[in-house]
């Protein structure tokens, strides 16, 4: 039988690096599979669709809710994110190890829904670090980041709930550290208690 893979949910505030660090871990014959999330907001210069995101209308997304196509989702600077179920589930019944870059309330849903799910956060250095990365990106609208910046706040907060968190003072350290925390998922307690019934339950204690 193979074992299925690990569920990994990776989140941390806009503009920190998760693209940049997660890029070096999938490469074609890297250890993860990234999940590709569908979203309403416009793509960015470069993005393709299929590759960054499906990028889908209100409407269309409300439909996939509707019709039950999403693991979880969430509203994030008003938009909507989300992650398709049925990629997910067979990608991790072939035994893969599948990673969702998700924002905080989706990681909270998945944590609630499929407890054997591995949480990792990334931080900024410290905030003015995170402020100089995200405007230095020049992707968003100073609008934009302030919304994003102001979530960043909430978000570093939700890292409690968090099985790991890696600073991502270079990426080079950041992607060492992500390495080793999805090795070390794989060993946490609460996704291993099949193990401990596995060895008790063929034990003969004499007081039966
Ligand atoms: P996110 O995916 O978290 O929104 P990005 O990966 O797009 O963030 O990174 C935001 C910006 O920060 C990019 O311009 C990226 O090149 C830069 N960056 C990422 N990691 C580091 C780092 N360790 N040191 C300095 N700059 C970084
Ligand atoms: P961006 O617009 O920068 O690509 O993403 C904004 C935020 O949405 C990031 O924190 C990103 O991790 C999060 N995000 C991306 N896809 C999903 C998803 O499928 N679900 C949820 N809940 N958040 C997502």
């Amino acid at each position: 039988m193979i074992e299925k893979g690990s569920l990994i949910v990776y989140s941390g505030p806009s503009g920190v690096g998760k693209g940049t660090v997660l890029k070096t871990l999938l490469a074609p014959a890297g250890p993860l599979v990234l999940s590709v999330s569908a979203t309403t907001r416009a793509p960015r210069e470069g993005e393709v669709n299929g590759r960054e995101y499906h990028f889908v209308t209100r409407e269309k997304f409300e439909q996939m809710v509707k019709e039950g196509d999403m693991l979880e989702y969430a509203e994030y600077n008003g938009n909507y994110y989300g992650t398709p179920k049925s990629f997910v589930e067979r990608q991790l019944e072939m035994g893969n190890d599948v990673i969702l870059e998700i924002e905080t309330k989706g990681a909270a849903q998945v944590k609630k829904l499929c407890p054997e799910a591995v949480l990792i956060f990334i931080m900024p250095p410290s905030y003015q670090e995170l402020e100089n990365r995200l405007l230095g990106r020049g992707t968003e609208t100073a609008e934009q980041c302030a919304g994003r910046l102001k979530a960043a706040l909430r978000e570093i907060e939700a890292a409690e709930n968090y099985d790991f968190i890696i600073v991502n003072d270079t990426v080079e350290n950041a992607r060492l550290q992500l390495m080793k925390a999805v090795s070390a998922g794989k060993l946490i307690c609460r996704i291993n208690k099949n193990k401990i019934y596995e060895v008790l339950k063929n034990v003969k204690t004499g007081n039966e």
